[in-house]
């Protein structure tokens, strides 16, 4: 049975006009565990591959009414790029000059009627391995992306990542006239020294991860968390007048301060100071360091407050 690696069972497009063909390929692929999906012309077969979910393996007979298979193949390659479908054309005898068409048109492979069951099915095999070797590549691009851009602690996006989309959110408000809906939150976990110092620092790690998560289910859905540094959060949000600010800034300190953390035996109270900043309009050029710049001067004056709560640029516990 021809089932992938895990017993995977592949779809496969048959497109072929020839009732007699069509009825042999379909019943030799099935025998092969291919789920067939026949289709008896070119258009067809293009719907099929620009569906969702499309058979990531397709044999194209070339000569079809309406769309041959080669046509298939060319704006199959026009418009697709992942995931990669194997195109595998038949050709009559008479074509086989006409080879290097197809291959241009971006087969991958071709076959020559009537086509030898064996031959097809090591073919359609090779096609797999091609296929399975770029899920293999997708995942590691995936893997290393995910690394590139998240903080392996706490999951949340790291200092590059966050400073990034804080970047992309002033470029878009400024694109979009108002600059002044972008905002950020600098958090600060208040007197982590000494938690590290009673608890040691793998239980401090755990509890940065947890303040993360809560720090995470505070904001809205569209609101970006990453971590800035050691035990300081940056979070970037856009569409929030100052009282949304402060709503959100006050939800993610609550959350963090009304329970007290578990780590192994212990019951840990944690607090976090909020200092928090909104773009003014019209000063795209350095708005991001300027809006970090007054978020944490905020969050300074939260410090020398107290800690444990949210002081917004403007307030007055911050120095002019
Ligand atoms: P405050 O901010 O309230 O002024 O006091 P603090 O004790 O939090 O401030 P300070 O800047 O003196 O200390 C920050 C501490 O955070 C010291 C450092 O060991 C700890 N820290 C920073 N990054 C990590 C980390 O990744 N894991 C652990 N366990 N601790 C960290
Ligand atoms: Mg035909
Ligand atoms: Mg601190
Ligand atoms: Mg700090």
């Amino acid at each position: 049975m021809a089932l992938g690696t895990e017993g995977r069972r592949w779809k496969l497009l048959v497109a072929e006009d020839e009732l007699v063909s069509r009825t042999l390929l379909t019943r030799l692929a099935s025998s092969w565990g291919y789920e067939v999906i026949a289709v008896e012309d070119g258009v067809r077969a293009l719907e099929m591959l620009e569906g969702d979910d499309p058979p990531r393996l397709a044999v194209l007979d070339w000569m079809m009414p309406g769309l041959d298979g080669v046509e298939v193949c060319r704006r199959i390659r026009d418009v697709r790029r992942e995931p990669y479908i194997y195109l595998i054309v038949l050709t009559a005898l008479q074509e086989r000059e006409k080879l290097v068409e197809a291959l241009e048109a971006g087969a991958d492979d071709f076959l020559t009627k009537p086509v030898q069951p064996h031959e097809l099915e090591l073919r359609i095999r090779a096609g797999r391995r091609i296929l399975e070797l770029e899920e293999q590549l997708i995942e590691a691009r995936e893997a290393l992306r995910e690394l590139a851009t998240h903080d392996p602690l706490t999951r949340i996006w790291n200092r590059r990542a966050i400073l990034e989309i804080l970047d992309k959110e002033i470029a878009r408000a400024s694109r979009k006239g108002g600059t002044a809906d972008v905002c950020v939150l600098m958090i600060d976990v208040d007197h982590f020294k000494a938690v590290n110092d009673r608890l040691g620092h793998l239980s401090g790690d755990q509890i940065l991860t947890h303040v993360a998560d809560r720090i995470r289910s505070g904001v809205r859905r569209h609101d970006e968390v990453g971590r800035y540094g050691g035990e300081e959060f940056l979070v970037v949000l856009s569409g929030c007048g100052e009282e949304g600010l402060r709503t959100v800034a006050e939800r993610i300190r609550t959350g963090v301060a009304e329970r007290p953390f578990n780590v192994g035996d212990h019951t840990i109270p944690v607090t976090i100071s909020i200092g928090g900043a909104r773009m003014s309009e019209g000063t795209v050029e350095g708005a991001a360091t300027s809006l970090i710049g007054r978020a944490d001067r905020a969050l300074y004056a939260a410090k020398e407050a107290g800690r444990n709560r949210v002081i917004l640029e403007g307030d007055p516990e911050v120095q002019g």
